[in-house]
């Protein structure tokens, strides 16, 4: 059993088998409460989610069959706004899991100062076995399952891991049919021609960027000619990649479900990007040498974003890792352990709650501009973005200097604040 585990008490509904990425969340708000002052007193509300919705999707297959799919919707909290957070389509989905990433929603959204609280949802499908309609079939009776929870001032999805654009105009489409008009404040990352925001696709990528650019001048590290090293060629892998190599960094390993890919001069970006857009697998990619899994975590480099699923970056994982600065694309990639040993070797981490939250931030933008029906242009867009995203990381900087703790812990600190004063002020009812 694990340390989470172990010292907590643990709901019913969660299988042993299933602790996984849960436990981890709850170690972080552990290592936050010492922290918080007399505000620790509402701490352990923070370690329950609010709200679970677990429903069934039952999908008609093309060959005329019908096929189950599990699928979840969970409200993390909403002290300090409506639940907010994306809907992952993928075969590994749990309830654990997707308890962990509201829990990460809710930690991220007041970490930014974004007026949300926190909600994610999921399907345990492998989408990459569906056919197009198939998959629109399995979103829009999925969405249509979640209808009671979900809405512009309740709680609003957004694309994760395997979900885009398309699937949520479905979300929407299905959303606004159910309700007999067209509300587009729905969900957010949705096609510009939809009421989607400018700027919304790359938006995680970009913060990712930015963030990493404030960490490196902290520590005296120039962008252009550094070393970078990427797990995941997703929506944010690419736009990571495509980031760093505009300002002049060499991206020298990349990894993603197809394989490993590594060039000591650097990868030709726009050249992969085009590659893969056309279907073609990254291991494929000719101007680069394949290398084993393994590998990637020794390659050398000044910056490592994981940018793919949780739990990749384990305490023996860490021991291998050498680079300067950690860069969370991804939610939940380090494990608690592996934190204590990067920190050890003075690999600084940037976390999750911080360095992704480009994309909830733009999603922000996108439900304002839905609510009002007037939209901004894409300068006024990344602008805005860039600023909040420096707002955060001097907070947050600032922060884990006058505590004397890592970064994660201070972003802990700076949001659970926030939290639970909302928490607090609102009142327990009855
Ligand atoms: N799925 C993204 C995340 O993990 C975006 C969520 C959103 O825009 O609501 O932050």
């Amino acid at each position: 059993m694990d340390t989470a585990a172990a010292s907590h008490e643990l709901p019913t509904y969660l299988a042993p088998t299933d602790i996984g990425a849960w436990s981890i969340f709850l170690q972080q708000v552990d290592r936050v409460a010492p922290h918080l002052g007399e505000l620790g007193y509402w701490v352990e509300t923070l370690k329950r989610p609010k709200r679970i919705l677990i429903v069934d999707v039952p999908v008609r297959l093309d060959c005329g069959r019908v096929r189950h799919f599990e699928g979840y919707r969970v409200q993390h909290s909403t002290s300090r706004g409506p639940g907010k957070g994306g809907v992952r389509f993928h075969q590994g989905v749990t309830l654990s899991e997707v308890m962990a990433l509201a829990g990460w929603m809710t930690i991220k959204n007041a970490a930014i100062g974004v007026p949300f609280g926190g909600a994610k949802g999921g399907v345990r499908v492998d989408p990459r076995q569906l056919s197009q309609n198939e998959l629109e079939r399995l979103t829009r009776r999925y969405t249509s399952e979640i209808n009671i929870l979900i809405g512009p001032d309740k709680d609003i999805p957004a694309p994760d891991v395997n979900t885009n654009e398309q699937i949520m105009a479905w979300m929407m489409d299905t959303y606004s049919i159910n309700r007999g008009r067209t509300v587009t404040g729905v969900v957010t990352g949705k096609p510009v021609s939809l009421g989607g925001s400018l700027g919304r696709r790359d938006a995680t990528g970009r913060g990712v960027f930015v963030i990493a650019a404030a960490a490196a001048r902290k520590l005296g590290l120039a962008v252009p000619g550094a070393r970078v090293v990427i797990q995941g060629f997703g929506n944010v892998g690419n736009a990571v990649a495509r980031c760093f190599h505009q300002a002049g960094a060499k991206i020298v390993a990349l990894q993603d479900v197809s394989g490993t890919i590594a060039n000591p001069q650097g990868i030709d970006i726009p050249a992969l990007c085009d590659w893969v857009a056309q279907g073609r697998p990254l291991s494929e990619f000719k101007e680069a040498e394949t290398i084993s899994d393994e590998d990637f975590w020794h390659t050398e480099s000044e910056f490592l974003v994981p940018a793919a699923l949780e739990r990749q970056i384990t305490a023996q994982t860490a021991q291998q890792i050498r680079t300067r600065i950690l860069i969370e694309g991804a939610n939940g990639p380090t494990l608690p352990e592996a934190d204590d040993v990067l920190e050890a070797k003075d690999i600084l981490v940037v976390p999750d709650v911080l360095a992704n939250a480009g994309g909830v931030t733009v999603s922000y933008f996108e439900w304002v501009q839905d609510f009002s029906s007037f939209f901004w242009t894409e300068e006024e867009i990344n602008q805005r973005l860039d600023r909040i995203m420096h707002e955060a990381f001097d907070t947050i900087w600032g922060e884990s200097e006058k505590h004397r703790v890592t970064l994660r812990t201070a972003a802990y600190i700076v949001a659970c604040k926030r939290i639970l004063e909302a928490r607090e002020v609102r009142g327990l009812y009855p």
